[in-house]
């Protein structure tokens, strides 16, 4: 299981750190206990002008002894390319008239990684569509108004933009980019393949902890 943490700087940055990336402790999301240092490994990550290994630590928690992926959130569970990459090319997808082959030349990608990105964001647009949904409205106390006629996937992406809005009207710049958040409140599973789903209820629930904005959303 993959732990999704708020990574404050660039990908070339967290490149740059290797071996000596500074993770901030982090809780065991079934007991809630420290989880200790349990080695890492290696993984690629593409961004823009940037394709690099990069050192991914995992940790265990020693009462339920499973170990999990600290994942920056940069990135995506599974997914090669930066998550801001990722959403602004799904969100080109979504506002732009352009057609997929375009707009992979645009951002760099095979035309195929993003029919991929796509296809699961078209699988999970109800429920991120839902979660997002009730986050803003968790985050505001008020209703959030979806527009009348618009396709799931347009709207998926509007509320998470309300979302986020709200978030870092609550928290302040920390909360990052409207992407990273998104990797965060998905538990890195905004475009998983797993047949559960990544907006279950619960799913990157800790999306905030243990970062110093004061943990999660009462
Ligand atoms: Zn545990």
């Amino acid at each position: 299981m993959a732990i999704i943490w708020p990574y404050p700087s660039s990908p070339s940055s967290y490149v740059s750190a290797g071996q000596q990336v500074v993770v901030p402790p982090q809780r065991c999301p079934a007991c809630q206990r420290w989880l200790v240092g349990w080695g890492g490994y290696w993984r690629w990550l593409r961004a823009p002008l940037l394709i690099e290994r990069i050192w991914i630590r995992r940790a265990r928690c020693s009462a339920c002894r499973r170990s999990h992926a600290l994942l920056p959130d940069l990135v995506l569970v599974r997914r090669l390319d930066a998550v801001e990459v990722i959403g602004r090319g799904l969100a080109s997808k979504l506002t732009s008239e352009l057609g997929l082959r375009p707009i992979a030349e645009q951002f760099d990608v095979p035309p195929t990684t993003l029919r991929a990105w796509w296809q699961r964001f078209r699988v999970w647009s109800s429920r991120m569509l839902a979660q997002c949904t009730a986050l803003a409205v968790a985050l505001v106390g008020t209703a959030v108004d979806v527009s009348v006629g618009v396709a799931p996937e347009r709207a998926a992406l509007d509320v998470l933009r309300v979302a986020w809005r709200r978030a870092v009207a609550r928290f302040g710049e920390g909360i990052g980019s409207p992407w990273s958040f998104w990797s965060r409140i998905s538990g890195g599973q905004a475009l998983g393949t797993h047949t559960t789903s990544p907006w279950a209820p619960g799913a990157g629930a800790d999306w905030m902890a243990p970062s110093p904005l004061g943990g999660p959303a009462p």
